[in-house]
């Protein structure tokens, strides 16, 4: 890296500053993610990276930083929350330790592993290298409830702070199909669209139920036709190339097109790929929750059900509410929580950029674009305008199964991953930047 300034033989390990962040307890709701922006300030100011703290709500900032300058510019996109424990850990959640090659605890894939790397890839660079453009780095409050207070707020009342060319955030899914894992960056994500449905009824004594109307039993006919509802299928050009690639993989010759999607997928010899690619190519629709009556001999007058909607890039509210009205007729409908769908192109040069800095790293390996069945801040960059794209970097004998424990019990990372993600940032940002 030419014009090197002199470098500083203290610079952070990555291992040691994802532990000390897993320390930092920041799980969310209620958040308190104003401790990890503290930390990392000290960590930024200790390098002399110019640094700011955004707190909107007490207790919920989110950190931005940035080096280097000029017109091009590149987002490190993380966030500091994380999501709650449960029960029947091997280990204390939130005690950072690092032992047998690995860092344990909450977050330590999602997503402090990536903040961490993020964050010594930005201090490398700012120790290294002369920029040619920016380097941007944010890490964000509230992500796993939404965003809200952090990378929404940043988007809504910041936009400059951390517009770029482009990101690289969270996000890559880890595609399996039998023992092989293959290498993805996420292009896009389904957009939430919760909804609660209401059925009303009259009351009535349940030894005279024809005196009444059941309110339960209308919406046991709702949830019936919800359940036998076939969405559309859809295939843009990324998830026609992740089929195609998986079917070829598989030893298969079809051609896939929308009309006999399900026919080939259902030859997979991989369920678990199959209902990920399935779930990618349609909006679905689950009812996840459901309350109505009060005593066994009440004929009830009311009945509430939580449905699960994800909609592809391409559709919205109204597409859901026009799809489904002939089944939601005479049900009132509330959104407990929409975001659309989004999408980035993997047809152009930041894409490019990634998938070849990967390769140097991993070799000629597949790469695959893929989509998010669930919703990350990416959506808020990509609602600005700005490419957004989901890196995993994992070392290629690293566990599938590790990725199992994100927001589950036993999360930890190797340290080799977590060397090789930042080792990427550094090429990429340098690739992209560097003079
Ligand atoms: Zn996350």
């Amino acid at each position: 890296m030419g014009n090197k300034k002199e470098i500083h033989s203290d610079l952070p390990a990555v291992e040691n500053v994802l532990s000390d962040l897993i320390k930092i307890e920041s799980v969310n709701p209620p958040g308190g993610e104003t401790r990890v922006a503290g930390y990392l300030k000290k960590l930024f100011d200790r390098y002399q990276i110019h640094n700011e703290i955004i707190e909107p709500e007490p207790g919920r900032a989110s950190f931005i930083a940035d080096i280097g300058g000029g017109n091009k510019k590149l987002l490190y996109l993380s966030h500091t929350d994380v999501v709650p424990v449960t029960d029947g850990w091997d280990f204390p959640p939130f005690s950072g330790g690092i032992r047998d090659g690995f860092v344990h605890g909450r977050g330590a894939i999602d997503c402090k592993g990536l903040v961490a790397a993020e964050a010594c890839a930005m201090i490398r660079l700012a120790q290294t290298a002369k920029l040619n453009g920016k380097l941007i780095f944010a890490a964000t409050a509230d992500e796993e409830v939404g965003g809200y207070v952090g990378a929404g707020v940043l988007s809504r009342k910041y936009p400059e702070k951390i517009r770029a060319d482009f990101v690289v955030n969270e996000g890559a899914e880890s595609l399996t199909l039998g023992d092989k894992t293959y290498h993805s960056i996420s292009v896009g994500e389904k957009g939430p669209a919760w909804m609660k449905l209401t059925t009303k009824g009259i009351s009535s004594h349940g030894s005279v139920p024809i005196a009444g109307n059941n309110a339960v039993v209308k919406m046991a006919e709702v949830v019936n036709k919800l359940a036998k509802y076939q969405p559309r299928i859809v295939l843009t050009p990324e998830t026609k190339k992740l089929v195609q690639t998986f079917v070829r993989l598989d030893g298969l010759t079809d051609k896939v097109d929308e009309s006999n999607l399900d026919a080939v997928l259902n030859k997979l010899s991989d369920k678990t790929l199959v209902y990920y690619l399935k779930a990618i190519t349609r909006m679905t629709i689950s009812p996840d929750v459901i309350r109505g009556g009060i005593k066994t001999n009440i004929v009830p007058d009311n009945c509430e059900t939580e449905v699960d909607v994800r909609i592809l890039p391409g559709q919205d509210w109204d597409y859901v509410m026009k799809e489904l009205k002939g089944i939601l007729n005479g049900v009132s409908v509330e959104p407990i929580q929409y975001s659309s769908a989004s999408l980035s192109s993997s047809d152009n040069d930041y894409y490019r950029l990634i998938e070849t800095t990967l390769k140097e790293f991993l070799g000629d390996v597949t790469i695959l674009p893929s989509i998010c069945t669930g919703a990350t801040d990416s959506r808020y960059l990509r609602e600005l305008g700005v490419p957004s794209y989901g890196i995993g970097v994992m070392t290629l004998n690293t566990d599938p199964a590790l990725s199992s424990s994100v927001h589950g019990r036993n999360e930890k990372i190797d340290i080799a991953s977590l060397r090789l993600k930042t080792d990427f940032l550094v090429r990429l940002a340098w690739k992209y930047l560097g003079d």
